[in-house]
């Protein structure tokens, strides 16, 4: 197949262009690199199968493509604030592109959305049918109601134009190639555990996450994609909860870093806490993670030592 990534050359767009180019597909990858990188896929310059496109979602495209995944999107709340207009756009006017696109060509469109579409959440943990609660008007917002719109927009397309859809929430995912100066956490406890800085810990700590490793996570992409009839939403992470502060003492030790935690004021909206019900994955895509975060963590530091030396 001829597969489009949008957002190819970000951190998970790169790990599921790896995938896609190993079974064998053509694959183009659309980026405006405003969070990815040329480096997390120069490995496959030079590839036949493989074309880099410079490009913004929010401008229309036309290719011929029998896949696309819609992943183009800044996922750090550091980025996704920085220009809070454009991360809207980003997620509603890419969501057109990619599902006029899809009408056009009757390709399959696959929605890279989040766990943040359930906002603060009470209930917990969180199943897909949970509704959300989500400060329309907050810093997050941008972000959250930007994957709420896209969620729709693919629901509609799909009722209304029967565009072939598929979507999942992920929840925070980690691993190599994450921009060093990503700012999320796992990514930024790492970094400066390896650079003796202090551990930034906003609020006390106590707010929860649960971390699920990005080779897992593209392991559930494929599976929801290629499903004859699923189209979703579905959960893909992993279930294990951690709070802030027992993942910055693990990356402390696992690193064996003299950094001290410092403390500083928790974001407005910050979610308290975060865990995916997985039941569907587990039942309609036989999709569970394998791999816990001691192992993930063990394999994403020793990227960031190799770049940071
Ligand atoms: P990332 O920031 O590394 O990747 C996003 C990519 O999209 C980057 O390459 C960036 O340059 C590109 N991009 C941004 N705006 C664009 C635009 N207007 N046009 C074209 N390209 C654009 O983040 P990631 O973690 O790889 O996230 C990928 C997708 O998964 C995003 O849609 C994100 O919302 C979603 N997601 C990720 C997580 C996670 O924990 N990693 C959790 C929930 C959802
Ligand atoms: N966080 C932190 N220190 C950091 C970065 C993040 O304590 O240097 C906290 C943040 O406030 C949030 C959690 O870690 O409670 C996860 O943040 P991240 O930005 O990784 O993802 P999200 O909030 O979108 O889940």
């Amino acid at each position: 197949m001829t597969i489009l990534v949008t957002g190819g050359a970000g951190f998970l767009g790169s790990h599921l262009i790896d995938r896609l180019l190993d079974e064998g597909h053509e694959v183009i990858c659309l980026d405006n690199f405003f969070t990815g990188s040329k480096a997390n896929v120069a490995h496959h310059i030079g590839n036949p199968r493989f074309e880099l496109m410079r490009h913004d979602v929010t401008e229309p495209f036309r290719l011929e493509v029998d896949q696309i995944y819609n992943l183009a999107c800044p996922a750090s709340p550091v980025h996704y604030q920085y220009n809070a207009i454009k991360t809207v756009k980003t997620s509603v006017m890419g969501a057109i592109n990619c599902l006029g696109l899809a009408k056009r060509v009757k390709a399959r469109v696959f929605q890279a959305s989040t766990s943040e579409v359930y906002g603060d959440p009470d209930v917990h943990p969180q199943p897909e049918s949970y509704r959300g609660n989500v400060n329309p008007i907050g810093i997050r917002a941008c972000y959250d109601e930007g994957k709420r719109v896209a969620e729709t927009l693919f629901f509609d397309y799909h009722r209304q134009n029967q565009v072939d859809i598929r979507i999942v929430r992920i929840f925070n995912t980690y691993g190599p190639r994450m921009h060093p100066g990503d700012g999320r956490v796992v990514s930024n406890f790492i970094v400066q555990a390896l650079r003796g800085e202090d551990i930034t810990i906003y609020g006390d700590g106590s707010q929860s996450r649960s971390f699920c490793y990005c080779d897992d996570l593209i392991e559930g992409f494929l599976r929801l994609m290629n499903h004859p009839s699923l189209i979703g939403p579905v959960n893909i992470g992993n279930p294990n909860e951690f709070t802030i502060l027992e993942l910055a003492e693990k990356v402390l030790k696992m690193v064996a870093s003299s950094s001290k935690l410092i403390f500083k004021p928790l974001p407005a909206d910050d979610p308290l806490q975060r865990q995916p019900i997985i039941d569907l994955a587990k039942k309609e895509l036989g999709w569970q993670p394998t791999v816990e975060l001691d192992e993930g963590l063990e394999r994403t530091i020793d990227y960031f030592r190799r770049l940071l030396a």
